[in-house]
């Protein structure tokens, strides 16, 4: 059976996380953790990234740190993971959904303005399979209406637009790291801080609400209770075991492009004869080959490829069920404007396995099993 996800594993992550515990450092940002954070600091030129214990809680902390409250809207796309929105709706606020572009399967930047109202804090641009929004409008509209901007990178890491790199345009990033994302310490994630006035408060709001971390650099000689806040650091061993993945980055980044590449030359004959469509990259943006996706007629195409994929040993499967039509999508959200794209094209997009250690040889059979399908 090919597995839709296999959670990457270098061989290093054992010597690491055995290191951590030796270190006697099994908590929050040890050693790994401090190692994770200037890597990505350095990869991607942001003023400080904090690891989290998730990219929902990367999220969080964004919205705390907008200061999103009751009664506030945040715009973002429906075609998206529930967290996107939940971070906010945790807060008070309403998720307000405008439709996607079919060429992406990203927010449509031109139907943001319109969604606009005097309640409007931020807008929450979601980079999908690791392509890039369409960043310049995005930002124009959030300078020019004085909105926030937290872009949800969870599956941006190492991709870029207009050669910046995804999750450092707006005021805050979140990447994920559980295990079906590119790297991974099994549950995980980080937040990326562009304006250096938000580092000391997300410091305190991810370590309880204390001061704890100017503590542990020696810059007070006690921490205390300084603000609200929670526990979104976490374990170095987590850390210790997602290291091992950020050294081999560009390793583990070409391997699934060689893959991404290979599904795309063997099946676009079939999306010459019109029989599916291949995902779109945009000239401004540089992939991370996190997901490689086809689009079938419909759904019920859909199942029945699926069904015929299951037959020879192969998982792939579908994404998003669109949040505006989930039952708590319709308690604390709304569309805005007309759903021409979301609904119909999350319908037809299917995901191929793709992962790390994938090889060229099970690229090719998954390949030929979905032009024998259609050419049965
Ligand atoms: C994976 C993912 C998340 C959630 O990440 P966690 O680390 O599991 O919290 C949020 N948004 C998108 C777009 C994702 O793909």
């Amino acid at each position: 059976m090919i597995n839709f996800n296999v959670p990457p594993f270098t061989g290093k992550e054992f010597d690491y996380m055995r290191e951590a515990v030796e270190n006697q450092k099994i908590c929050g940002d040890g050693p790994f953790t401090k190692k994770c954070s200037e890597w990505i600091e350095e990869k991607t030129g942001t003023a400080k990234c904090l690891l989290t214990t998730s990219c929902t809680h990367a999220t969080e902390l964004a919205a705390l740190l907008a200061q999103i409250k009751e009664g506030d809207e945040v715009i973002l796309p429906s075609y998206t993971f529930v967290s996107t929105a939940d971070a906010f709706v945790l807060r008070g606020a309403t998720a307000v959904f405008v439709d996607i572009r079919p060429d992406t399967m990203n927010i449509d930047e031109k139907l943001i303005e319109d969604a606009i109202t005097e309640r409007t804090k931020a807008i929450v641009p979601v980079h999908y399979a690791g392509v890039g929004c369409e960043m310049d409008t995005i930002m124009d509209i959030a300078k020019r209406h004085g909105l926030m901007v937290v872009e949800d990178a969870a599956q941006g890491i190492m991709a870029s637009y207009k050669g910046k790199p995804l999750g450092t345009m707006g005021d805050f990033g979140c990447f994920s790291f559980h295990e079906t994302k590119n790297f991974s310490m099994g549950e995980g994630g980080a937040l990326l801080i562009r304006d250096e006035r938000y580092i000391e408060k997300a410091e305190i709001y991810r370590e309880k609400g204390t001061d704890r971390s100017k503590y542990f650099r020696g810059q007070v000689d006690k921490y205390r209770w300084q603000d609200y806040g929670s526990s979104y650091l976490p374990s170095d061993m987590n850390a210790a075991y997602l290291y091992a993945q950020l050294e081999l980055a560009d390793e583990i980044t070409q391997a699934r492009m060689d893959r991404w590449n290979e599904y795309r030359e063997l099946l676009t004959p079939l999306a010459e004869e019109g029989r599916i469509e291949l995902p779109c990259i945009p000239g401004e943006c540089e992939h991370n080959a996190h997901m490689f996706y086809i689009k079938t007629k419909d759904m019920e195409e859909r199942s029945r490829l699926i069904d015929f994929l299951k037959k020879k040993e192969i998982l792939s499967v579908f994404h998003y069920v669109p949040l505006h039509s989930a039952p708590a999508g319709i308690r604390y959200g709304r569309f805005h404007g007309e759903d021409r794209h979301t609904t119909k094209e999350s319908e037809r997009l299917l995901r191929l396995p793709l992962f790390y250690k994938l090889t060229a040889d099970q690229t090719e059979y998954i390949a030929d099993q979905v032009k024998a399908f259609y050419r049965q």
